[in-house]
C-alpha cells in the first residue's frame, strides 16, 4: 500500500548486565523503527540459552513476567522486517542451534548475497534448514566450523558476501561482527561492569549512556571473561556505510560513524535550498518523520519559514490491515493528513527523503492540493533511486523503481508536482565527509559481487 523503503532488522545485546533481558527489551524498543514484524530475546541462563520471540512489536511480544523469568546477565535480541526469508515463525530471531559444542544463538541485520550458493553447499553436506532466512545459513556455518567460538565465527565471516552486522551468543560470551564493507552500523558502549551492543546508538541514550565505540568494518569484537577484544578478520576492509541509514532508516538521535543523523539530514536540506535560489515559496514542510531534519536545514538556509503541514499517524505499520480496493485511495490519508489551515492558498516546498515507486509522492502532492495548496514544489533529500538493493533493504525490483524508468520531468508529471529536484550523488557524498558511503541504489555501483542477484541488478528479472 505504501511504497516506502524498509530496513531489514535491528540487533541489541547486553553482556554482564544485571537484568539483561530488560536491558535488551529497552534496547529493542528504541530500535523498533528498524523492524515491526517480529521481536525476540535469547538469554544465557543456568548453562542454557532461553529464547522468547513472536510476531509483532516488542511491547506486544513481551510482558513483565516473561522478562522476570529470563534471569541471566548476558542476552541478545532482534527486531525484524523480512526482506530475505519470509514472515514465517521459523525466521523470527534469535535463531538457536544445538550441537556437540553446545547451543548458539544468532541475531542478524543485513543480507548475505551469496546465500543461495552457501545454502546449496550446506544442504549437500547434510544441513537441514528450519526456515528460509539467510541468518540461519550463518548459524549453520558457525556450527560446522572447528575451533574456539571466535575462530569459528571469523572463518564463517570470511566466507560471507554482502551486508551483515550480527551478534552470536554462546555460554556467557557474545561476539559482535560487522561485514568487511561496513554496510550496516554496529556499536557498543560500557554499561556498569558490562557492555551493551546495538545497531544504533539511540538505544544507548535511552539507558543514559552517551559514549560508544563503533565495531569497524571487517571486525569481530568478543565480549568474554569480562573483557572486550577487537579482531580484524579480513586484510582489506573498506567503508561503504549504507547512505540510506543517514537519509531515512536511522533515528535522528543516532550517531553513525561519528556523524549525527539529524545533522546529516539538515545538511542535505541546506544543499537542496542552495539549488533553489530563484524559488519564491511561502513555506517549507517536511514529510514526517524522516524528512523533518532536512526541512529544518532547507528553511534555515533559504529563510523560508517551516510549518507543520502534514500530520502522521504513527500506528499505521506493515501489520495494519490493508484496505479494500474501494478504500485503497485513502491509504496515504490514513497515514498522513494535511493541515488545511497551514497549506491553503500557499506555495509550498515539500521535502521528502526519497522516491521509490512514486505512488506515495503522487498521493501526498494530491492531498496537499486538495487541501488548497496553490503550488507544491517537491525536493528530495537523496539522489534518484535507479537500482535495487541487495544488502538488506526492500527496494523493489528495477522494473518497479520509477527513477529507473522515467526522466525527472516524467516523474514530476506523474506525481503532479509544480517542480521537482533531487540531490546529486556528489552532494550526498559531501554531506558524509570522510565516511565512505554505499550509493549503489543511486548509481548501480555495488561494493561486493552479487552472485545470483546479478541479473536482478541489471533489471533482467
Ligand atoms: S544499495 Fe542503497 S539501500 Fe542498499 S545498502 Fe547501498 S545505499 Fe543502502
Amino acid at each position: 500500500m505504501f511504497d516506502e523503503l524498509h530496513e531489514e532488522c535491528g540487533v541489541f545485546g547486553a553482556y554482564h548486565v544485571d537484568e539483561a533481558a530488560f536491558s535488551v527489551y529497552y534496547g529493542l524498543h528504541s530500535l523498533q523503527h528498524r523492524g515491526q514484524e517480529a521481536s525476540g530475546i535469547a538469554v544465557y541462563q543456568d548453562g542454557r540459552i532461553e529464547t522468547r520471540k513472536g510476531k509483532g512489536l516488542t511491547i506486544d511480544v513481551f510482558n513483565r513476567p516473561d522478562l522476570e523469568q529470563m534471569k541471566g546477565r548476558t542476552a541478545i535480541g532482534h527486531v525484524r522486517y523480512s526482506t530475505a526469508g519470509g514472515q514465517e515463525a521459523e525466521n523470527i530471531q534469535p535463531i538457536v542451534a544445538h550441537g556437540h559444542s553446545g547451543s548458539i544463538a544468532i541475531v542478524h541485520n543485513g543480507q548475505i548475497v551469496n546465500d543461495m550458493e552457501l545454502r546449496v553447499e550446506l544442504e549437500q553436506k547434510g544441513c537441514i534448514f528450519q526456515g528460509t532466512s539467510d541468518s540461519e545459513i550463518i548459524l549453520h556455518m558457525i556450527m560446522k566450523e572447528r575451533g574456539s567460538l571466535l575462530e569459528r565465527v571469523e572463518k564463517t565471516a570470511r566466507q560471507l558476501e554482502g551486508a551483515f552486522s550480527f551478534l552470536v551468543l554462546q555460554d556467557d560470551v557474545i561476539i559482535a561482527v560487522r561485514d568487511k564493507y561496513g554496510l550496516r552500523p554496529l556499536s557498543y558502549a560500557r554499561n556498569g561492569e558490562g557492555y551493551i551492543i546495538s545497531s544504533e546508538t539511540c538505544a544507548f541514550e535511552v539507558q543514559g549512556i552517551y559514549d560508544h565505540v563503533d565495531v569497524k568494518p571487517g571486525e569481530a569484537v568478543s565480549f568474554s571473561r569480562g573483557l572486550v577484544r577487537h579482531h580484524c578478520y579480513v586484510d582489506h576492509p573498506t567503508s561503504h556505510m549504507c547512505a540510506m541509514e543517514y537519509i531515512y532508516f536511522a533515528r535522528p538521535d543516532s550517531e553513525i560513524e561519528s556523524i549525527n543523523v539529524h545533522a546529516f539530514r539538515k545538511e542535505t536540506g541546506k544543499m537542496l535550498a542552495r539549488m533553489d535560489e530563484d524559488l519564491d515559496a511561502d513555506l517549507v514542510i517536511g514529510v514526517p518523520d524522516s524528512s523533518l531534519s532536512a526541512a529544518i536545514g532547507y528553511a534555515e538556509e533559504s529563510g523560508v519559514i517551516m510549518e507543520s503541514g502534514l500530520v502522521k499517524n504513527r500506528f499505521v505499520t506493515r501489520t495494519f490491515i490493508q484496505p479494500t480496493q474501494s478504500l485503497r485511495d485513502r491509504g496515504v490519508r490514513m497515514k498522513l493528513t494535511p493541515v488545511r489551515d497551514v497549506v491553503e492558498g500557499k506555495s509550498i516546498v515539500m521535502i521528502d527523503d526519497s522516491i521509490v515507486r512514486g505512488t506515495t509522492s503522487r498521493r501526498i502532492v494530491s492531498l496537499l492540493k486538495e487541501a488548497g495548496a496553490k503550488e507544491v514544489h517537491v525536493r528530495i533529500a537523496s539522489p534518484i533511486i535507479t537500482s535495487p538493493c541487495f544488502y538488506g533493504v526492500d527496494t523493489s525490483t528495477k522494473k518497479e523503481l520509477i527513477g529507473a524508468n522515467k526522466t525527472v520531468e516524467e516523474i514530476r508529471e506523474y506525481i503532479q508536482a509544480d517542480s521537482l529536484k533531487f540531490m546529486s550523488c556528489e552532494d550526498l557524498k559531501k554531506a558524509a565527509g570522510e565516511v565512505g558511503l554505499c550509493t549503489a541504489c543511486f548509481d548501480g555501483r555495488y561494493c561486493s559481487p552479487l552472485f545470483s542477484h546479478e541479473k536482478s541488478a541489471r533489471g533482467e528479472e
